[in-house]
């Protein structure tokens, strides 16, 4: 997978009914409501990459302490630097 870059979720609000979709990453150029049929839509950007940050980064980890046996010393430090914070 090659989705580096700004990661989010967009929602789009139809303006004649308020029904909401919600997209992630590929927004179609031309939606249309499920519900009355509208085209015309409002949209909100939510960015999730703190999120998505977080959970590679304890992906990463949970990888690390599992490959990584031969340096379990560094892993308990970046525990306790993680409890500090
Ligand atoms: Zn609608």
């Amino acid at each position: 997978m090659a989705t580096d870059g700004t990661k989010g979720v967009v929602t789009l609000v139809c303006l004649t009914c308020g029904k909401e979709k919600y997209f992630t990453n590929d927004v179609p150029a031309a939606a249309t409501c499920e519900q009355c049929g509208g085209t015309v839509f409002r949209t909100f950007t939510t960015p999730t990459e703190p999120d998505e940050a977080a959970i590679d980064a304890l992906e990463s980890q949970a990888r690390s302490i599992s490959y990584g046996d031969s340096s379990p010393d560094s892993t308990q430090g970046d525990a306790r630097d993680l409890d500090l914070i």
